[in-house]
């Protein structure tokens, strides 16, 4: 006889215990909301363990965790996260938005981390579950077009102070109000000038909590100086900006309008979910003849420099930048302080590039049901 088998993740295991003490729903507009810690009734768990891996998965009421201070999370950053958000969809239903790619990614991190492996489509069918007993309450269907945040974590849980594998691991999935972020006046951006985010051979792809925690003193930094957030450059090559991807639309030296934004090839970048929508539904509806009115764009993923959206502002070549991800979703940038100087990005009547306006709307009409498209889940 071989190794006994090790139990794979499996959601029809789910143990479901409901809450007896029932939060309240916060109304539109109440501070708590912006807060970012009101959560909702209940949470899943679901510890593995070395030798007999995952246990049966729980849905239990959202509480505190109990970790010895000897847990490995706390020490050496054994630590990764997804974050993606469920919609109440203008049709009064609810709808996750591509939520196989962020399971997919959370194994990418884990991996990256030695924290255990686990099938992506079960971590799907756990926060599914979730949703379909919070969802429902705590996303009204008197308030469409609202959104809940979702943060599925998986954290060493084992109490063992050795630098090591950890033989114990806790996943956890919570959902939280979130303010909706990035204003309508466009983002102010600070490019790195000595700082990095990631490099080669890292983990800037990975979603671990060792990415966010060291970028919070650069990310301070611009507040103080009147900037939303650090543009991440590396070596003068534009990365990221803060915990969003980073585009451009300007048009090339030979006249083509280009959409720009870094390679993942590298792994230093982390493959967001909205930056290969953007670049999928851009690559199907602009690439073109343009439906729209506007002029089709080229897609081009490659490094580009500083030097080089310098170079197209003092040229009148650039068109209009903008900063990708869940949580700021899909938000103009006005001026990238680059060297201490303000370079302008234009903005369509103080608003939004009319490139960043048009795959706005086409995001916002899958994630709130407008249209029907395979991304958007319906629960
Ligand atoms: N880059 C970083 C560093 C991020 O933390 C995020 C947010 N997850 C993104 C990009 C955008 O990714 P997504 O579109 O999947 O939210």
């Amino acid at each position: 006889g071989g190794e006994a088998a090790l139990q794979p993740l499996d959601a029809s295991k789910l143990i479901f215990t409901k809450t007896k003490t029932p939060m309240s729903v916060p109304e539109p507009g109440d501070p708590i909301i912006n807060t970012s810690s009101q959560c909702t009734d209940h949470m899943i768990t679901a510890v593995w363990r070395a030798g007999t891996g995952w246990d049966a998965p729980e849905l239990k009421p959202y509480g505190n965790l109990s970790l010895p201070p000897t847990a490995s999370a706390l020490h050496y950053a054994t630590e990764c996260f997804e974050g993606m958000k469920m919609y109440r969809g203008f049709d009064g239903k609810l709808r996750l938005f591509r939520p196989d790619a962020n399971c997919r990614r959370m194994l990418v991190s884990s991996t990256r981390i030695a924290l255990p492996g686990f099938d992506p489509k079960e971590l799907e069918k756990l926060i599914i579950a979730m949703i379909a007993v919070d969802g429902p309450k705590w996303l009204p269907k008197s308030r469409p077009g609202t959104f809940l945040y979702l943060r599925p974590t998986m954290i060493g849980s084992a109490g063992a102070l050795g630098v090591a594998t950890p033989k114990e691991a806790t996943l956890f999935v919570i959902s939280t109000f979130m303010p909706t972020l990035g204003g309508p006046k466009g983002m102010r951006l600070l490019a790195s000038q000595n700082g990095v985010r990631a490099w080669p051979g890292g983990f800037g792809f990975a979603k671990v909590g060792a990415n966010y925690g060291p970028t919070l003193m650069a990310n301070q930094e611009a507040v103080t100086r009147g900037y939303d957030q650090v543009l991440w450059l590396l070596d003068g090559v534009v990365t990221e900006a803060g915990a969003s991807n980073f585009f451009v639309v300007w048009r090339s030296k030979e006249g083509k309008v280009q959409l720009v934004t870094a390679p993942l090839g590298e792994k230093i970048i982390l493959d967001g979910v909205t930056r290969r929508s953007i670049l999928q539904l851009v690559r199907e509806r602009l690439t073109d003849g343009s439906a729209s009115g506007l002029e089709p764009v080229e897609i081009v993923e490659r490094k580009f420099t500083m030097e080089d959206v310098v170079e197209a502002v003092r040229e009148g070549r650039m068109i209009e930048a903008f900063a990708a991800g869940t949580a700021f979703f899909v938000c103009p940038v006005t001026v990238i302080s680059y060297k201490d100087e303000d370079l302008p990005i234009p903005m369509v009547r103080g608003e939004t590039g009319e490139y960043a306006g048009l795959i706005k709307s086409w995001l916002v009409d899958i994630m709130y049901g407008k249209v029907d498209h395979p991304w958007g889940v319906v629960i």
